[in-house]
C-alpha cells in the first residue's frame, strides 16, 4: 500500500485550527515523514504517528513552515532513546542549520545524522520495493518535490499454466519480472502464456511550494495521486505568481496535463477560513480532486473517495508514542477521534469539520488573530 497521511494543509501561520506543512507517506514497511513544520510533533501525537518508525525525512525546502518543527522533533527522537540512524534529504544548507541547533545547545545525540543534500534531479532512495527521486519545484528559494514508486512484478505467475508449459518453479522469480523461459531443447515459452498482468505499482508525488510551471509536469506525469500546492484562488492569480506559489485553477491544470490520477490540494494560505471554493474550484477542471485535510489517510491509486477516516481511538500521550511498537500507523485518528467516526466521511462533511474549527466569532481557536498576515510572510 502507497498512502499519504496529512498532518499540516496550511502555508506560513498556524490559523484556523491548520497547521503548517507535514505530512506521513506509508508504503513497503517505511513511515517517511515529508516536511515537518512547527507542530508536526503535535500533530503525531494527535494522529499517532510513532516517531521510532521515521527513519527518512524529505524537506522540500527551508521556509520556516515546512522545516520549524525539525530540531524538536529530532531532540525529542534523542530524548527517548532511539538508536538507529536517521536520513535527512534537503538542500544543503539544512546540515549546517541543525548542527548549529545541536552544538550551541550541547546537545549529544545518542543516534547518527545522515544528510543527503539534493542537489539534482534523480534517485535519492533506492530499495527493492520502492524507490524516492527528487524533482525541482519552482519557488522563491530553491525547492523540491518527491516522488514516491512503488517497485513491483510486472506479471503474477499462473502455477497451472506454467507447470502445464513445464517452466520449473525455480524460474518463476524471474518470470514476474517478464522473461520467458528457454526449455533445454532450446524452445521459447513465451511470458505471456506463464502469466498474467501484475498488479500495477503505485505512485505518489509531492509537488511542494512553486510557482505554476509546465516543467513540473513530466515530474509528475501519470502517478496514482498527486499533491499540489493550491496556496490561493485563483482569483488571486497574479498574486500566485508574484509570491510563486499557485491557484486552484493551475494546480488542477497541471494535474489534468499530467494524467494523474487523483490530486490533493493543500498549503491553503491563512488568508482563508474557509476551503469550500478551494475544492469547487479545483473540481471544475479536475474532478478527481480532494482537500488535503488534515488527519486524513488518502491511498494512492484508490478510489474517488480514497480518503479514509482514520480509525484509531484517543490521543496517548506523547512519551507513550515513540514506545509503543503495534499501532497501524497507516491510519491516522481523527480530530474527533473516536472508533465510531471511522466511516469514510464525504468530501461536504469533512469541509464542514473543517469549517467548524474555528469558533462561532470566527477567530481561530488557537488564538492566532484574525488579521491578514504581512505580505512579507503570507504564503511561504
Ligand atoms: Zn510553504
Ligand atoms: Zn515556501
Amino acid at each position: 500500500m502507497l498512502a499519504v497521511t496529512i498532518l499540516g494543509n496550511n502555508s506560513a501561520l498556524p490559523a484556523f485550527d491548520r497547521h503548517p506543512t507535514a505530512q506521513v507517506v506509508t508504503m513497503d514497511d517505511h513511515v517517511f515523514l515529508v516536511d515537518c513544520g512547527e507542530g508536526t510533533q503535535m500533530q503525531m501525537s494527535r494522529y499517532k504517528i510513532r516517531r521510532s518508525k521515521i527513519n527518512h525525512i524529505f524537506i522540500s525546502h527551508l521556509h520556516g513552515d515546512h522545516y520549524f518543527g525539525l530540531i524538536g522533533l529530532i531532540t525529542s527522537m534523542g530524548l527517548l532513546g532511539r538508536t538507529l540512524d536517521l536520513n535527512l534529504y534537503a538542500s544543503p544548507a539544512l546540515e549546517d542549520i541543525i548542527n548549529l541547533q545541536l552544538r550551541v545547545a550541547d546537545i549529544q545525540l545518542p543516534f547518527k545524522l545522515h544528510f543527503h543534500p539534493l542537489v539534482a534531479q534523480g534517485v535519492i532512495l533506492k530499495e527493492a520495493k520502492l524507490e524516492v527521486l527528487c524533482f525541482p519545484v519552482y519557488h522563491r528559494i530553491e525547492c523540491w518535490g518527491f516522488r514516491f514508486q512503488e517497485i513491483r512484478p510486472v506479471r503474477r505467475v499462473n502455477p497451472e499454466k506454467a507447470r502445464i508449459l513445464g517452466v520449473p518453479s525455480s524460474f518463476f522469480e524471474r518470470l514476474k519480472w517478464g522473461e520467458d523461459y528457454i526449455t533445454k531443447e532450446g524452445n521459447t515459452i513465451l511470458n505471456a502464456d506463464a502469466t498474467d498482468p501484475g498488479t500495477p505499482a503505485k505512485s505518489y508525488a509531492y509537488a511542494a511550494d512553486t510557482a505554476y510551471d509546465e516543467r513540473l509536469i513530466e515530474c509528475v506525469r501519470g502517478v496514482d495521486l498527486l499533491y499540489h500546492e493550491t496556496t490561493y484562488l485563483k482569483d488571486l492569480e497574479a498574486r500566485a505568481i508574484n509570491r510563486f506559489h499557485s491557484t486552484t485553477t493551475q494546480a488542477a491544470t497541471i494535474a489534468k496535463r499530467a494524467g494523474v490520477r487523483h490530486l490533493l490540494i493543500g498549503h491553503f494560505s491563512s488568508k482563508y477560513e474557509k476551503l469550500d471554493d478551494f475544492e469547487v474550484q479545483a473540481r471544475e477542471l479536475f474532478p478527481n480532486t480532494d482537500l488535503a485535510l488534515e488527519g486524513v489517510t488518502y491511498r494512492a491509486g484508490g478510489p474517488a473517495s480514497a480518503a479514509t477516516t482514520p480509525t484509531e481511538p484517543a490521543t496517548p500521550p506523547l512519551s507513550n508514542t515513540a514506545t509503543t511498537s503495534s499501532a497501524d500507523t497507516r491510519a491516522a485518528a481523527p480530530k474527533a477521534g473516536t472508533a465510531k467516526d471511522a466511516a469514510p466521511k464525504k468530501a461536504a462533511e469533512r469541509d464542514t469539520a473543517a469549517k467548524g474549527a474555528a469558533s462561532k466569532d470566527g477567530a481561530p481557536k488557537d488564538g492566532v488573530s484574525k488579521e491578514t498576515p504581512k505580505a512579507s510572510s503570507e504564503g511561504a
